[in-house]
């Protein structure tokens, strides 16, 4: 069975809208049960009140100056954003659509309006997300920069670390005074040279040569260490730039040096010894001239890192006994 007029105008009061009909003059002519239960008044009690009334006070402006003018212009007004009021207690926000109707030659306006509550709290959990999303961007980005300090701190360190143990193992390996390696290294680099040899059974050769400076003690007491010191610096320079670049020349003591030579003969090693000792006595000295005597040894069969560097000892002793400034060969 088809819905009579009646059933219609019922289910007219409970729809889910707020509906309002408005007269020629602006007065409420028919309101729907919804919109007096939202504004907590009497249907009877809005009959023949100014539509207008049905809003907030700055509501109302909008209602009469937006709504009401476009209506009266086009006929209809979508979507207004009114303020109901509501007895005793917080106002309404609505969105108030309106169209006009004529009945019986006279034009009528049907108001209907749908609370905008919800939309509201869309849009505060919109601000809300975008507000998290914010922080969270800015709490990466604090992360980030974090971890690229941590990350350069460390580098920093990592670097430092690398140039400290660069510098202690030259530290362990030179000599302060001169710069030239010292006494360590010189064992180190021979004891190596001389596995070589074992190893390659072969008729490589290797000299070894001591070099002390002559009467370096009056040196000292007459003009100080500090002279003393600059005269041992200028003969590491010397003997640096005498020899050739695979020799080695280590200080081994206050005023004695070693020196290793690699694939040289004992022959070799004699002229290159005697022209450093000639090089040595002819340099100019400041203050003093001085002279030095050498010990040149070279490697045999059988030979240990000690029974070389005795020989090349006793070939130093033998030097100054003979009146220093010379080169004994052994
Ligand atoms: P010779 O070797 O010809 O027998 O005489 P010498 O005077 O050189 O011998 P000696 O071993 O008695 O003295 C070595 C001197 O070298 C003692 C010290 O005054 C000096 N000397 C040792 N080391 C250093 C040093 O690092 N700096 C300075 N300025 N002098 C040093
Ligand atoms: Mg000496
Ligand atoms: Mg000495």
């Amino acid at each position: 069975m088809r819905p009579r007029a009646a059933d219609f105008a019922r289910w007219w009061h409970h729809a889910p809208s707020g509906q309002v009909i408005v007269d020629e003059q602006g007065l409420i002519l028919q309101a729907n049960q919804t919109i007096s239960d939202w504004m907590a008044l009497p249907v009877s009690y809005l009959y023949n009140r100014p539509a207008s009334e049905l809003f907030t006070p700055e509501a109302r402006m909008l209602y009469l100056g937006l709504l009401a003018y476009r209506v009266a212009e086009d006929g209809a007004a979508d979507e207004v954003h009114l303020t109901l009021r509501v007895e005793g207690d917080a106002p309404l926000p609505v969105l108030c659509s309106a169209r006009q109707m004529t009945h019986q030659s006279a034009d009528l306006v049907l108001l209907s309006m749908l609370p905008i509550a919800r939309k509201d709290s869309l849009e505060r959990e919109l601000i809300q997300a975008r507000q998290e999303a914010q922080l969270a961007l800015e709490e990466k980005n604090a992360v980030i920069a974090e971890l690229k300090s941590v990350r350069s701190a460390l580098e920093s360190q990592r670097e430092e670390l690398k140039s400290l143990t660069m510098r202690l193992g030259h530290e362990a390996r030179s000599d302060a005074l001169t710069g030239l390696p010292n006494r360590r290294h010189f064992d180190s680099v021979l004891q190596q040279l001389l596995l070589t040899l074992a190893v390659n059974r072969g008729p490589a050769s290797l000299s070894v040569a001591l070099l002390d400076v002559d009467h370096f003690k009056p040196v000292n007491d007459q003009y100080g260490h500090a002279v003393g010191d600059r005269v041992l610096q200028q003969l590491a320079q010397l003997l640096s730039s005498q020899l050739r670049g695979r020799d080695l020349a280590a200080r081994i003591g206050g005023e004695e040096f070693a020196l290793l030579m690699p694939d040289t003969s004992h022959a070799e090693a004699s002229v290159a010894m005697d022209r450093l000792r000639r090089a040595i006595e002819i340099y100019p000295w400041q203050p003093v001239p001085i002279t030095v005597s050498i010990g040149l040894t070279s490697f045999r069969a059988g030979d240990t890192q000690d029974s070389l560097m005795a020989r090349a000892d006793a070939a130093l002793y033998s030097a100054k006994h003979q009146g220093r400034n010379r080169v004994a060969k052994r």
